[in-house]
């Protein structure tokens, strides 16, 4: 199989007035660079002229590579199906609306350069049409940097670079694309980000609004369970079953103490149900626990394959 330098994965839904200019933009950015390169595109389930312009595109530049999706999928899978075909070293994303400019593709190859092996744009000035979308995706970047404790402010900017082997690593569905950053560092990648122009939207609208903030919540709290205790799944589940079923073993000794001293425990029935419910609560905890660590360790004797999970180099 033909090596290629870079590749450029685009996700894009109904984006028909943009991908002839992106094209080009990408085009004018990387001749100067000599190197090969290839788009990839994903449609995913657009209803507009998206497919047939890419179509077009495609019968001029055989470099242009087209995958069509049979519906829309979400940004994810667009992106997860573009990782697995493309071949480039280094794989680039970029939204499909012409809000990143591909004029900063050097800058990202500079920074890849200095030994980053993922980069991030970071949108410092945005330019989103409304409040109601950039406050929660500020929320969310801080909330994202305090429980994950990765550095970076914009993990969701559609504008990357990577080195082969961190795609090779990422296992993308749902909204967890906008978790990369994350997903890479935890994975002991290093992590960069360079500011990146934010241009408004010209043609076609914006996919997403203020509900992404709500369900961005929920992903940030499976990507901190997906990272910080994949491995260990036990002592998540654990601690939590072990503190409810300690708190509730002092209450039934605290009422057996009552029954055994004053003969009875009358008005404390409340107590004596809560003290049940929490050492049945513990219980169930735990043993979610031990089903998550059976299922690990069988996972992990299965993986024959381990090395582009964790071995960087080996002479
Ligand atoms: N996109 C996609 N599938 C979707 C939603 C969006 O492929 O279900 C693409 C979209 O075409 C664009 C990129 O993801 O190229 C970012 O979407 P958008 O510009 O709407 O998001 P925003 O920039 O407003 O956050
Ligand atoms: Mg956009």
């Amino acid at each position: 199989m033909e090596k290629i330098d870079l590749s450029f994965v685009i996700p894009a839904k109904n984006e028909q007035d943009s991908l002839e200019a992106l094209y080009q933009e990408i085009l004018q950015a990387v001749e100067p660079l000599k190197k090969s390169i290839e788009f990839i595109f994903i449609d995913d389930g657009s209803t507009d002229d998206t497919y047939k312009r890419l179509e077009s595109l495609h019968q001029r530049d055989t470099r242009v590579k087209i995958i069509k999706l049979r519906g829309n999928f979400g940004k994810s899978i667009a992106l997860q199906e573009g990782f697995n075909k493309a071949r480039g070293s280094i794989v680039f994303t970029l939204d499909a609306d012409l809000q990143d400019n591909p004029k900063e593709i050097p800058a990202f190859l500079r920074k890849i350069d200095e030994g980053f092996d993922l980069v991030s744009g970071w949108k410092k000035e945005r330019h989103d049409p409304s409040l109601s979308k950039v406050l929660p995706s500020r929320i969310l970047n801080l909330l994202t940097r305090l429980l994950t404790r990765v550095r970076i402010h914009d993990t969701n900017c559609g504008f990357k670079a990577y080195r082969r082997e961190v795609i090779n690593n990422l296992n993308l569905y749902g909204e967890l694309y906008r978790f990369i950053p994350v997903l890479a560092s935890k994975q002991n990648f290093k992590v960069g980000e360079i500011t990146v122009e934010h241009r408004p939207r010209k043609y076609g609208e914006t996919k997403f609004g203020w509900e992404r903030g709500v369900k961005g919540i929920l992903d940030l709290l499976t990507v901190v369970f997906l990272t910080d205790y994949m491995r260990r799944p036990g002592h998540f589940f654990g601690t939590l079953g072990l503190i409810s079923f300690f708190s509730g073993f002092i209450i039934g000794a605290y009422i057996t103490y009552l029954r055994l001293t004053t003969g009875t425990i009358q008005d404390r029935q409340p107590l004596l149900f809560l003290g049940m419910l929490l050492m049945i609560i513990g219980i169930q905890l735990i043993s979610t626990g031990l089903l998550a660590e059976m299922i690990t360790y069988w996972r992990q004797k299965d993986m024959k394959n381990t090395t582009d999970q964790v071995i960087a180099k080996s002479l």
